[in-house]
């Protein structure tokens, strides 16, 4: 492309025809976009030749990092030979069977069954309504309603936006849709106010129990939560929380779905987000991580007790994607899962390099401008403060964040910023200096920014 059209044109060429997806348009073509050309390792590099370390992964998603040829070339084979086929009347391909296996034998003994989607989105969309053909099928189908949590993020498509909490989304387009409602989430640094963070877990798991009550248990399909929630600024519950949400499903008969396209493939130094909190739940939603981001794929895990019931009593589920189990998606993925494997790169977020993000990261804390700093496995939050001592927020939250993730960029690092937030999640292959990398850039724009806001 850049043969044809001189990179200089191509932010002009963006400016008069691309819509990008959560992005202020009208400053996005007076700034210019950045494009990025090419990727290696942990890091990418703009047009103008300049490289970044992605501590962000793209979007949460380059497990493996860039520019792996074993990829590339499992992507070329399956090409060759089937570019596509679906699997909706009777048919597979191998490497989407293949993938089935693979991916439910990460995924613990309660899981044997996955529904292949082309996104996180479509993979929340699909439990969603699996979830109420399942209770109608076991002879409750008043069963319906889904509780879900403020600042949740499910996707963008329209049960996946309404099933998150984010009221910047629910504005645009008359969300949430019927039969999906919202109770609190654990944000202890923000909303926990005098209560110990082990106090503040139990009492907003405690609002799930509540919120059954008021609803009544036989109106209630299930409950939907990420492991950490990641949009919302990587949000690490207190450890209280998830056990208590595990009991309360069971007691109650709901539904427990855990998100795991973010917590999936290793962030966590697990296989999946429910293995790490040690919770049982019934849908596992997948994406991201299943390819590294090389193609989109994604999918819905499935435990036994919804399977047995779709394959035996419902038998038709008359839902599915084009893309459902595309074969060059799922052959990515496979290789994908091969180098994750073999590499060891679980363990190694488990044993060795969260360990040391850990500790370069948390020691961000001691900044005047951070309230906290914490981390699990390779995914990291911070939160800026106004006054740290006195756990006080700033009053306008939103651009503060902004602030410390430019200078990050212009110091070479991709941080992302939400509100009064930073996110990192840097790739798995990440090695021990550029942590220190990431760690000593990170510290520079904290500065600059702490500086500016002080100015
Ligand atoms: C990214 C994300 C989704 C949506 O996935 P898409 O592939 O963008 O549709 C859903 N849930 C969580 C937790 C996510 O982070």
């Amino acid at each position: 492309m850049s043969d044809t059209y001189p990179l200089s044109n191509l932010a002009a060429i963006d400016a008069a025809h691309h819509l990008h997806p959560f992005s202020d348009m009208k400053k996005l073509n007076a700034d210019g976009t950045r494009i990025i050309q090419r990727g290696e390792g942990v890091h990418i590099f703009d047009s103008h030749g300049k490289k970044y370390l992605d501590g962000f992964a793209g979007l949460w998603c380059v497990n493996i990092g860039y520019g792996r040829k074993e990829i590339a070339d499992a992507v070329a084979k399956q090409m060759n030979e089937l570019p596509y086929y679906n699997t909706f009347f009777g048919t597979t391909s191998s490497p989407t069977t293949l993938l089935a296996e693979k991916v439910t034998s990460k995924a613990g003994p309660r899981f044997n069954h996955i529904f292949f989607t082309g996104s996180g989105s479509e993979a929340n969309d699909t439990w969603f309504r699996m979830a109420r053909v399942y209770w109608a099928a076991v002879g409750k189908p008043q069963k319906k309603t889904v509780i879900a949590r403020r600042n949740g993020y499910h996707g963008s498509t329209v049960a996946g936006a309404s099933l998150g909490g984010m009221k910047y989304m629910h504005e645009q387009g008359d969300l949430p849709i019927p039969g999906i409602v919202h109770i609190g989430q654990p944000y202890w640094y923000g909303e926990g106010g005098d209560l110990t963070p082990a106090e503040f877990g139990l009492k907003v798991a405690r609002e799930l129990e509540a919120k059954i009550d008021e609803l009544g248990e036989e109106n209630v399909a299930a409950f939907v939560a990420e492991p950490i929630q990641g949009a919302a600024g990587v949000i690490i519950p207190p450890e209280t929380y998830w056990p208590e949400i595990d009991r309360i499903c069971k007691a109650r008969n709901i539904l427990l779905v855990t998100d795991e396209v973010i917590c999936g493939f290793g962030r966590l130094g697990e296989w999946f987000g429910h293995q790490y909190f040690g919770v049982e739940p019934d849908f596992a939603p997948i994406a991201k991580g299943l390819s590294s981001g090389y193609l989109p794929i994604g999918g819905v895990l499935v435990s036994d007790r919804i399977a047995d019931v779709l394959i035996n009593e419902v038998g038709d589920f008359n839902h599915g994607f084009t893309y459902s189990g595309h074969p060059v998606c799922a052959a990515a993925a496979l290789e994908n899962l091969r180098i994750i494997e073999e590499e060891k790169l679980v363990e190694r977020v488990r044993d060795d390099i969260g360990l040391y993000f850990a500790k370069k990261w948390g020691a961000l804390a001691e900044h005047d401008f951070v309230g906290e700093a914490e981390s699990i496995g390779l995914m990291g939050g911070l939160q800026l403060a106004a006054d740290k001592k006195t756990r006080t927020r700033f009053e306008k939250p939103d651009p503060i964040g902004s602030l410390v993730r430019n200078h990050a960029l212009a110091n070479g690092l991709v941080l992302r910023a939400t509100g009064d937030r930073m996110l990192a999640s840097p790739p798995l292959v990440i090695r021990h200096e550029e942590v220190d990398e990431m760690a000593r850039i990170a510290k520079l724009a904290l500065d600059a920014a702490w500086k500016e806001l002080r100015a």
